[in-house]
This record gives structure tokens, sequence and C-alpha cells, in this order.
């Protein structure tokens, strides 16, 4: 019989071909003849329609898992769904796992399909690193349009047969990483030779039934191919014979008759195979008869589904403790294990979580249980659960006493303590979708049944449920935990808030007693000392009159400030108000100029008022409107010397709305770019050094800022650095009243 094995790309070319691999399986060997590049699509096309008999295994994902179909709207029925989407562009597939992708949290953005779980293959909707989504949308429509017979979502009466395969599945059981995208290393190197070993091994033969033979030549390249492409179609080749000689009607595909499989796609390897997966029939040949078959692969779906029942239930869990608790019952459910510890690896150590041991009938951790008092393991390869954790490897221990491996010393101690009799170990690490290492399922005495005394050693079925089970229990704590470290870190910055919140409010309220009760005073004095320059005048006391002149100006300054000080405070207290009323925009702007003519005059500058005869009235708050005016006029008086300062009023209309704008320029110092925006805080001026030459608090825009933004409109700053500064103060000409909402508390909201 004719095998191929195909490494597959979804774009090939002399960089990255799709490899093929050809083998003659004949008796119980398997010779591999060639292993050559495929470098164009209808060189891949072409091969595709080779005369039958023969049997291709292929590694990219022949289906989309249910899920996905259902969310975007696609039949699940195999060719109308590849036919739908290949039908179009695949940017448009892209595009619509994209859309998928962002509608969904992590980890349900990229769904696997049952197979996945089972052989923890990548999800089929990546676009990039291995991007499978387009190796499905290129190879399934080219082998669906092959007419060839697709097992098991297209089977045909055709002797050209095409499975899918993984390769990462079978070299796994040999070695780690095994592949290098650029430099190769000596490490990845021995990994592929590790590997070549491994199926020319009598381990290998026995599992699989036949052996492999290939020549020096081919061994030699496919050791020193960095990519590991041509191991990965041998290693393809090496599935698809195996599944051949797992005969006619499934190839090893358990269940090819359920709706799921023919829909989702299926991997053909010994490790996922019903024979082993389901426990061996009494009294029948296996897979002899049609009814036997049937029922193992029932059998098989009930233990798959158990599985994502587990899966499911542990996505959804959000209270870590609970969830540890809940995935120790569970790897002790699916093997009968009598006990089992579960460790998480935090700061390079290994801490216990959940104790659990039937025979003592001891159930610790977890949220309803009292806590463990072991202290942490430190990393110690001598130690099997650091070991493990350390490693990543997955360690089964039939019988501990003639395991040499580790020091067994600490579960001795605990034998002898409790009287209880370790035999037989299963250790599997729980590892996350970053590949990290998180923690270890340790399980101790696996028992023959749900109910029995009598135990057994672990078997390789339970190893690879433990395996399916730890990694989606690594995905779920290390959700949930990043769930949790967000909930904390929220609420101590949600705390932290309303104490500086309160703070603030205390200070406010503070500042608006205090000003309130400095205003009195200060008005007392600038009051007496107006009445005193009255006296002295009259009286003639020139030296007098003169410091009392100093006097009042100073305490004008000082009542500006306080007066300045009081209305931030009250604003920050939420007790500012705003009165609202017509009057006529024309008064605003003459009182305003009233006032700022003698600064004017102070400093050299010349006023100038542009604004249309026809302004009409505006319903705002007139004193605010004027505050926050003069304080542009004054500071543009008061930055610039012997230039000239205007203002241009105008009415707008934009959005449907009415606008008036005030804008004052000046041809004064200006502001430097960086600073423009800063200028709008409370107590910041543009330069330190200003303060000493013109005096200001860095108030009067901050105050001007919050009474325009209180009225619905707000200022913009325009400037340039010795050329001088606009400043446009935008306003709604009908102010509409706002309504005070409640201030909500960060940390009420959860
Ligand atoms: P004050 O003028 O009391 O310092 P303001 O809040 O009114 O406070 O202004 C803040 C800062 O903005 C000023 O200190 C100054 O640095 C800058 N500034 C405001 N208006 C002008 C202007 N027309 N020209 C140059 N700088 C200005």
């Amino acid at each position: 019989m004719k095998i191929y094995g195909i490494d597959f790309t979804s774009a090939p070319g002399k960089r990255k071909p799709v490899t093929l691999a050809v083998g003659e399986l004949r008796n119980k060997q398997l010779t591999l003849k060639e292993i050559h590049a495929v470098t164009h699509w209808e060189e891949f096309e072409t091969f595709l329609n080779r005369k039958g008999p023969w049997m291709a295994g292929m590694d990219f994902p022949f289906g989309l898992p249910g899920s996905f179909l259902s969310t975007v709207g696609l039949p699940h029925d195999w060719k109308k769904y590849v036919s739908a989407i290949t039908r179009r562009p695949r940017v448009e597939f892209e595009n619509k796992i994209k859309k998928f992708k962002s509608k969904h949290a992590s980890p349900y953005k990229e769904p696997l399909r049952l197979t996945d779980v089972l052989a923890s293959a990548q999800s089929p909707l990546k676009l990039v690193n291995a991007p499978t989504a387009k190796m499905f949308y290129e190879g399934a429509r080219r082998i669906l349009n092959s007419g060839a017979s697709i097992l098991p979502c297209r089977p045909k009466n055709n002797n050209r047969i095409i499975l899918e395969t993984y390769p990462a599945l079978l070299a796994r059981r040999y070695a780690g990483s095994y592949k290098s995208e650029s430099k190769d290393s000596p490490a990845k190197k021995a990994a592929r030779k590790k590997i070549l070993e491994g199926i020319l091994s009598d381990e290998f033969q026995s599992e699989f039934g036949f052996s492999l033979s290939l020549s020096e030549a081919l061994k030699d390249r496919m050791v020193k191919d960095a990519r590991g492409d041509l191991l990965d179609a041998v290693l393809c080749s090496l599935q698809a014979a195996w599944a051949w000689r797992q005969g006619k009607p499934g190839y090893g595909i358990p269940g090819r008759q359920k709706a799921l499989l023919r829909s989702e796609g299926w991997i053909v390897d010994p490790s996922l195979n019903l024979e082993e997966a389901a426990p061996k029939l009494s009294g029948s040949d296996r897979g002899s008869t049609q009814k036997a078959s049937e029922n193992e692969a029932g059998n098989l779906l009930e233990k798959l589904k158990k599985l994502t029942d587990i899966s499911l239930a542990l996505s959804a869990e959000r209270n870590l403790e609970v969830l540890l608790e809940m995935i120790m019952d569970k790897a002790r459910e699916l093997t009968h294990a009598d006990g089992g510890t579960l460790y998480i690896l935090e700061a390079n150590k290994l801490h216990f979580k959940i104790f659990q041991n039937d025979t003592l009938g001891v159930r610790m951790g977890g949220e309803s249980q009292s806590p463990l008092p072991f202290p942490p393991l430190e990393m110690n390869e001598s130690n099997v659960s650091s070991y493990v954790a350390m490693t990543g490897h997955t360690v089964n221990i039939p019988d501990v006493k003639k395991h040499t491996a580790h020091n067994f010393s600490g579960p001795r101690l605990f034998d002898k303590k409790f009287k209880y009799k370790t035999r037989s170990m299963l250790l599997v690490p729980m590892k996350n979708q970053d590949e990290e290492i998180i923690g270890v399922i340790q399980l101790l005495n696996a028992r023959k049944g749900p109910n029995s005394k009598s135990l057994i050693p672990f078997s390789h079925e339970n190893v690879r449920w433990i395996q399916s089970l730890a990694s989606q229990a690594a995905v779920a704590i290390t959700h949930v935990s990043l769930v949790e470290e967000i909930r904390k870190t929220y609420s101590e910055v949600a705390l932290a808030r309303d104490m500086a919140m309160d703070a603030n409010a205390a200070k406010s309220k503070f500042l608006a007693n205090m000003t309130h009760e400095l205003r009195t005073p200060m008005n007392a004095i600038i009051g007496y000392s107006e009445m005193l320059m009255e006296e002295t005048l009259e009286q003639n006391l020139p030296e007098i009159h003169a410091d009392l002149e100093k006097i009042t100006r100073s305490a004008k300054m000082l009542l500006d400030l306080i007066n300045d000080i009081l209305d931030l405070s009250k604003i920050e207290a939420g007790k500012m108000d705003i009165h609202l009323e017509s009057f006529k925009i024309q008064e605003v702007i003459d009182s305003s100029i009233h006032n700022i003519e003698p600064l004017a005059n102070q400093n050299k500058n010349t006023l100038k008022i542009i604004c249309p005869d026809n302004l009409g009235y505006m319903v705002a708050d007139m004193t605010r409107v004027r505050q926050a005016l003069i304080n542009l006029l004054s500071n543009a008086c008061k930055f610039t010397e012997g230039g000239q300062v205007a203002l241009e009023v105008k009415r707008i209309q934009k959005d449907g709305t009415a606008w008036i704008f005030f804008s004052v320029s000046d041809t004064g110092i200006g502001i430097p770019q960086e600073k423009i925006r800063s200028i709008f805080s409370e107590f910041t001026q543009a330069d330190s050094t200003i303060t000493r030459k013109f005096g200001g608090t860095g108030l009067g825009l901050a105050i001007s800022q919050r009474f325009c933004r209180m009225m619905g409109g707000h200022i913009t700053a325009d400037s340039e650095v010795n050329q001088g500064s606009t400043f446009t103060m935008k306003l709604p000409v009908k102010v509409i009243p706002f309504t005070k909402h409640p201030r909500r508390r960060a940390s009420d909201i959860g």
C-alpha cells in the first residue's frame, strides 16, 4: 500500500514547501522511499489526483470547531461549510475570524475541536504563528475538490484516502521542542535525533504494529533539516500507516459516524484510539464485530463528552479555591485515584493547595475545607513533584518501591505517620496556553473501579486524560488568577481613590469655611484704610496717605486671592451654583472693558474691540461670564507690554446650536506649546519666574475654565512664544440648566 505523509503549509514556495514523504507499507514494515518538496499549488493538486490506491496523512486542521460554526452562522455539514467559506476570498474568512475573536474573551477566542482537546493541538482559528486558519482554507478546499475519500468528514467510495495527522503528537512521545525557525540549536538537533531513534525503536513497533525502514541518507537529511519539515512529513506517514492497518471501516477513527466528528474532523493516532481508551470488552474479539466497535465508540465519546463538560465547568468557575478543588475532584474521578495533591508554583516553590485521601478520609484545601498546614516544597530535582514542575515531564510510577530515580523520603514519612501505603503515583505538570508550568497534579494509588479497594497502576489512558485535564485546568487557573489579581488591584485603587476623594472634599470644605472667615476682616481692613485715606487727604498727611495706599493695594490683592480660592473650593465641593439669566452680551463686554482699561494703560497696551452691533442676548450666569472674560483680558494686559490686546466677539452656528465666541488676543510674551495644556490646572503658571515678574496665582484660568464647563462651554488657547496668545471662550448662547448627579464612589461600582 502506498502511504504518503504530508507536512503542509498555507503558502508553498522554495523557502517553505509542502513536504511529501513517500512510503510503501508491506506486511509489517513501512519502507520510506523518498521525501520531496512541493513548491507550487498545481504540483500539490496533481499529487492529489495520483491514481489510487493510496492513503495520505496531512497535518492541517480539516475542520473547524462546532462552537465557531454556530456563532458565525455556518452550516455544520463539512462539505457545505468548506464550500461556503472557500467560495469567497480568504481575507473574508480571516475577517470573520477576527470579528469572532473581537467578541470573545480569552480563552474562548480560539476555541478547540474535540480532537484538538485530546491531542493538545492548537485551535484551527489561529491567524499567526502556525496560521492554522489559513492552512485550513488552502488545504480543505483542495482535498474536497480532489474527489478523494476524506475521513471522517467526507467518506467516499474511492481508493484515494486522506486523513488528518498531527506529527507533534507522535514527536512528543520521544522529545520536546525540535524545530528551529532560524539558526539551529544543538539541543533541537539532539531532539530530532531522539525522535528518529524513537520511531525506529521496538517500543514504537509494538505500539504501532509495524516497523519503519529508511536509508541512512534519509535519516541524515531528517536530522539535519533544522525546520523539522522532513521529520514531520515522516511522522505523518507513520500515523497514516497506523490508520491503514486499523482497517475498514473506521481506519482508527472512533465514532466516525458521529455528526460532531464528521463536521470537525479527527486526528489519527494510536494515542487517540478507542481500543485503548475504552475498557476492553470481555469475551468479544475487539473490533471484529460492528456491535463491539459501536460500543467502544460510544464509550469513548461518553468520556470525551465528560472531558468537554469538565473543561466547560472549569472555564466557567471564577473562584480560585473552588476551581482548584474541582480540578482535584475531577482528576480523581477520571482515574479512580485514592488520593491526590494539587500544587501551585509560586515564587519558585511548590505550594500545597489541595490534599485529598479517601482511605484516610481526609480532604483539605479549597474553599470549604480546612487549610493545608504543609510548608511549600523547594525546587529540587530529587523530589518527584519538583522534578515534574522543573522539567514539565509527566511521571507515571507503577510501583514507588521499584522507582529509584527520586527520593521518596517525604511520602515515606507520611506513610509511616498515617499508616498509609503509597504504591503507584502519577504526576502531571499543569502548563497554560503560554507553555508556562503553573503547578502539578499528583495522584496516588489508582483503583480498579469507583468503589473498588483493589489497587492497580495508572494506565496510559489515565495519563492522557490527566494530561488533557491538566492543560484545561492550567488555562482556567491562569485565567481566574488574572481576574482575581485585577479585581484586587481595582479594589485597592478604588479604596485609595475614595480616600483621596474624601480628603479632597474635606480640604475643599475647610478652604470654603476659611476663606469665608478671612473675607470679612479683609473687607473691614480695606474699608477702614479707604476711610483713613480720605481723612489723611483732608488733613494733608501725604506720608501716612502713601502708606495707607500700600495697605489697601495689598489687602485688595489678598482679597482677590481669597475670592479665587473660595470659588475653586466651592466648585470642588460641588457647592458652586450657576444662576442663569438673560442679559445683553454688549453689556458684559462694556463692563469688562471698563474694568480692564486701567491695567491696559498701566502696561501701555492699546485695546481693540471687534464685535458686530447686533450681538443680542444670551442666557447664562452673567457674573461668571464677566469674571472669566475679565480674567482673559487681564492676563492679556498683564503679559503684554506696549502691545495690543484685542477682543473679538461673534455668534457662531455649530452642530445645530448657537454659540458665542469671545476671543482675546494679545501680542505679548506667549506660552510654550508644551505648557498650554497645564495652564488650565490650578496653581499652574507657564513659568515659575512669572510669579516673580507679573504676580498672579495660577488660579484664574482654572476657575474660568470650570465656570465655562458648568455652562456647557469651554476655553481654548493658542499661542506662540514672543508672538502672543489667543484665548477663546466658547459658550452656548442659551445655557441649559445643569442637573446635579450624586457623585459615584469608585468602590461602589464593585
Ligand atoms: P495667573 O495669571 O494668576 O498666574 P492664570 O490661571 O490666569 O493665573 O494663568 C495661568 C498661567 O498661564 C499664567 O501664569 C501664565 O503663565 C499663562 N498665561 C495666561 N494667559 C496668558 C497670556 N495672555 N500670555 C501669556 N501667558 C499667559
